[in-house]
């Protein structure tokens, strides 16, 4: 028979979602207790992976990889990508109907939802972390144009060296060890570019400012396999 956990949840495979009976699957809040929505329809999205493998005499835990893109988005026609200041705002709080009516009608909606005003307000304060700083070295003439703009110091070109060291001799020292360093080397002076992508803005000025377009900014896509031939082997491979 099937299993099921202390919580009474089906005892499941985290990535095919199948059951401990290979053919029956679950997903929503039946498959890990309460999640929302978007929980729920990944769940489908990744059950019919499933599905479609094993119908096509394939291991459902072989996992299609996503597609990746970078698409190249400098200022200029992108200029609107990089309108938002940086905003010690709090996050704006979504107002709810008041209890009186919540809790004693089932239908009543809690969130009541932005109206467009602050979903306009809440929406800038996004700081652009899809657009990707992306740094080529060869194109680099290490005129440190892009040292002198970036406003929060977080580019040197320097002697490479190990970790620990080279995060203390930055022109602001990296001192957050859960953030990594971007280094890219192939410099014509043998240096290496670092970036503390601790304090990255994402303004994209030092790509502005980049005589030889070493600097890029990038928008990150990202596009899940779903169910159907390009799930199947030999599928999309490349992420
Ligand atoms: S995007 Fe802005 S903050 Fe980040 S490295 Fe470039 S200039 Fe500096
Ligand atoms: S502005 Fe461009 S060319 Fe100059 S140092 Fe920076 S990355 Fe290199």
């Amino acid at each position: 028979g099937m299993e099921f956990d202390k919580w009474g949840l089906p005892v499941l495979n985290e990535r095919t979602l199948q059951s401990t009976i290979p053919n029956v699957l679950f997903g929503g809040d039946a498959a890990f207790g309460p999640k929302n929505i978007i929980w729920a329809v990944a769940h489908g999205h990744e059950a019919a992976v499933s599905i479609d493998k094993m119908l096509s005499g394939e291991d459902p835990n072989d996992r299609p990889l996503p597609a990746v893109q970078m698409i190249s988005q400098k200022m200029g026609i992108h200029e609107w990508s990089y309108d938002n200041a940086i905003d010690p705002d709090q996050r704006n709080k979504v107002p709810w109907a008041p209890a009186e009516q919540t809790l004693t009608n089932i239908g009543v909606e809690v969130e009541l939802g932005f109206d467009p005003q602050l979903a306009l307000r809440e929406a800038s304060r996004c700081l652009n972390c899809d657009a990707q700083t992306v740094f080529t070295g060869n194109k680099c003439i290490e005129c440190d144009a892009c040292v002198d703009i970036c406003p929060m110091d977080c580019i040197t070109f320097t002697d490479d060296g190990e970790e620990a060291e080279l995060r203390q001799r930055l022109t602001a020292p990296a001192l957050n060890l859960t953030q990594d360093l971007y280094v890219g080397g192939d410099l014509k002076t043998g240096r290496v570019m670092v970036k503390d992508e601790d304090v990255c803005l994402h303004c994209g000025l030092c790509a502005e400012r980049c005589p030889t377009g070493a600097w890029d900014m990038q928008k990150f896509f990202l596009e899940m396999t779903h169910a159907g031939p390009q799930c199947r082997s030999p599928g999309r491979k490349a992420a």
